[in-house]
């Protein structure tokens, strides 16, 4: 018997590995895939609680009643990387699996569960909190912190409790901590990957001066959104907006000043607008804002709105006040196969209209408008 305990041991370590690389992979996997952060947190959860129930099944036997396995470390390891949600889920899935399990240990080892869920959840909130770094010491003190819930081996119902937990909690604490390190080191260098990433896109996708979808973006995010349209057969409009006189704007007051003005009127589109809406740079002082499901009349209200509120607000540029309006061209695509840049020439087009009419006006062309003024 006491041969095999290396061997059995050791097999115990590479499994366990093995599953921290699944976790680490899968983790890595939700992190760039799931956008919705409840939904993100849940997935983390049942993948970290699948983990911490294999580890359960793969349960190494160190001596006869002395059983050890990695489960702490994904249940504490799961708010401090997923969120309070991952705690929840991760806790309940291993509850399950201990429950099943059965034996006397049965209630002291689920609430050393939730208590080791709770332990990480507190670090996410007090440690980790505002995206503080994963740093190896912070880890470290996570892993001691994950041993304290061990101390429910004591109120187990057994003459040999007090026993058990002495010989337990050396080669616990050991595993547990070292594994919270490493497992915890490999998520965090997952996170910043996937975080790094992520801001490299962003920054690729977005206009510096405004903050907007750049023009690279927006034809992307456009053309896809036509194709859902078509598919779901609603309508998408887009409108275009050119601010009226802008030359003059530089000329009187300086570029800067223009720059100002420019922004001041990017924040006013981006505000007016739904969340499902596009608002994207077109070009120099042209912002085009693509709003899926909303047909011509509406289209035009909403250019209407954002029209008004511009004219109304007088931008702040280096103390002096300084204001600007907008013409706008509507442009709807309705079921049939108009393309981006079909679209696009429409709203263009209907932009010349509206400096020609005069400015300061929201003009549409083509079949939307035949089919507006009907
Ligand atoms: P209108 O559209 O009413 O016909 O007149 P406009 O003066 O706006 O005419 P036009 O569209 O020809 O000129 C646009 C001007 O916008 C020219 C350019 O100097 C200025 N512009 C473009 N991009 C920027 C920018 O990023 N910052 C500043 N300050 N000015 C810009
Ligand atoms: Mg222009
Ligand atoms: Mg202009």
């Amino acid at each position: 018997m006491e041969g095999y305990v290396l061997p059995s041991f050791l097999l115990g370590v590479v499994n366990a590995i093995g599953i921290f690389a699944l976790l680490t992979m899968s983790y890595g996997t939700l992190l760039r895939r799931v956008p919705t952060p409840l939904v993100r947190s849940f997935a983390i959860g049942a993948v970290f609680g699948a983990g911490a129930s294999l580890s359960i099944a793969n349960a190494v036997e160190l001596a006869p009643g002395l059983r050890v396995d990695p489960r702490a470390v994904m249940l504490v390891l799961a708010a401090p990387f997923g969120g309070t949600m991952a705690a929840i889920v991760s806790s309940v899935m291993t509850s399950i699996v201990r429950a099943i399990a059965g034996g006397a240990g049965m209630w002291p080892g689920i609430a050393n569960i939730w208590a080791t869920a709770l332990v990480g959840v507190l670090f996410a909130w007090l440690v980790f909190r505002n995206g503080r770094a994963y740093s190896m010491r912070r880890l470290a003190l996570l892993g001691l912190a994950s041993n304290v819930p061990l101390l429910f081996i004591l109120t187990v119902p057994n003459p040999d409790a007090v026993a058990v937990f002495m010989r337990t909690i050396g080669p616990m604490a050991a595993i547990d901590t070292l594994g919270v390190v490493i497992f915890g080191t490999f998520l965090a260098k997952e996170h910043y990957r996937v975080a790094r990433a992520s801001h490299l896109e962003r920054q690729a996708s977005t206009d510096p001066l405004t903050g907007l979808v750049n023009r690279r973006k927006m034809r992307s995010t456009i053309t896809e959104m036509i194709a859902t349209a078509r598919v779901a057969r609603t309508p998408v409009s887009v409108l275009l907006l050119d601010i009226d006189h802008f030359k003059v704007v530089n000329d009187r007051h300086g570029h800067s000043a223009g720059d100002a003005v420019l922004q001041g009127v990017a924040d006013i589109v981006a505000r007016s607008v739904r969340s499902v809406d596009l608002v994207a740079r077109f070009g120099g002082e042209e912002i085009l804002v693509a709003l899926p499901e909303t047909d011509a009349p509406e289209a035009v209200a909403a250019a209407e709105r954002i029209r008004r509120t511009i004219g109304q607000t007088s931008f702040d540029i280096g103390g002096k006040a300084c204001q600007v309006t907008v013409s706008i061209g509507v442009a709807t695509a309705a079921g049939s196969s108009v393309s981006f840049d079909a679209l696009f020439a429409s709203a263009d087009e209907a932009v010349y209209l509206a400096k020609e009419n005069g400015r300061d006006r929201t003009e549409i062309t083509g079949s939307s408008a035949i089919a507006l003024a009907a």
